[in-house]
């Protein structure tokens, strides 16, 4: 039986990266950060970076957001490669992936309500599905995920003590965060993820699940979240404001220093200027271990 998933060293493959909003309101200065930090690690290792707009909650999403989070990209000069994935047009690709795992016999309906916790499995042993509306959870083992945060250091996770069986298909017929971005990080050839320590936690489940679908594992790499005087992550919860499209240059120096890196000693001319010295000068060693660092 197999205990133990260590995710493997990719390096030798070209660099694929991504930068994958949801569109629940305009970037704030947490969330420039992390399109700044993903855009130059990618470019710093002559790598590409994609743009996947995580459009799977309708009821989350905040109308126009994701034409404001393109609009700030471009005013910030951060421009992917490739065309828009977004998630909406992928639900036939989801599916797909519901039913290679129901072919392992790894997804079971359930239609528990208010799961506190630990899923305690109660409908793992069913003969008939329950009546609709029912979630599809995956069956989880006890096995060690372990792998190396480029940012974070060594970070473990047991999937059946810690997790449970988790949520790939909700009760409300939507597809779970965790299906969604496995299968489009499998889908997009992904190789290396820049992202908040928020979904440090979620990782391993991610790990867990693409190593159950046989999809190739990537390097992750979580940054410190920005949080506010009261130590709460910047978010629309928290009223953070959205960045000011008119001062790219302000912003951009605001979140290279959050990250760590050393900053030009004249004021580059232009956004480009200073996206390409940051990008020569870039250095991941520098950005703070920690898992939130202060927004002002
Ligand atoms: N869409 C997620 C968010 O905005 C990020 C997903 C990811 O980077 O894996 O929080
Ligand atoms: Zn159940």
């Amino acid at each position: 039986m197999l205990t133990n998933i260590t995710a493997p060293i990719v390096a030798a493959k070209p660099y694929i990266g991504r930068f994958a909003p949801s569109p629940t309101g305009p970037l704030h200065m947490g969330s420039l950060l992390s399109a700044v930090a993903s855009y130059i690690d990618s470019k710093a290792n002559n790598g590409t970076w994609l743009l996947r707009i995580e459009d799977i909650d309708p009821p989350r999403e905040i109308k126009g957001s994701s034409k404001a989070i393109i609009a700030s990209l471009e005013a910030h000069q951060l421009y992917w490669d490739g065309d828009i994935l977004w998630q909406h047009d992928q639900y036939d690709y989801y599916r797909d992936c519901l039913a290679a795992l129901t072919a392992k016999h790894l997804l079971y309906a359930c239609n528990c309500s208010r799961v506190k916790g630990i899923y305690c499995g109660h409908c793992r042993d069913r003969n008939t599905p329950p009546p609709l509306p029912f979630s599809l959870r995956l069956k989880t083992t006890a096995i060690d995920v372990d792998f190396i945060d480029a940012i974070q250091g060594s970070y473990q996770q047991n999937i059946s003590q810690q997790i449970g069986d988790f949520i790939l298909w909700r009760k409300d017929g939507l597809p779970a965060y965790q299906l969604a971005v496995v299968a489009d990080d499998e889908y997009q050839n992904i190789t290396h993820i820049i992202r908040g320590s928020d979904l440090l936690e979620s990782t391993p489940r991610q790990i867990y699940l693409a190593n159950a679908l046989q999809f190739n594992l990537t390097e992750y790499g979580h940054l410190p979240v920005l949080v506010n005087n009261e130590g709460q992550k910047l978010s629309k919860q928290t009223n953070a404001s959205p960045i000011d499209d008119n001062s790219p240059m302000d912003n951009i120096y605001h979140v290279l220093q959050k990250l760590g890196q050393a900053l030009p000693a004249e004021k580059p001319s232009s956004v480009t200027e200073l996206l390409g010295w940051a990008i020569d000068n870039w250095d991941i060693n520098a950005i703070p271990k920690q898992m939130s660092v202060q927004q002002s």
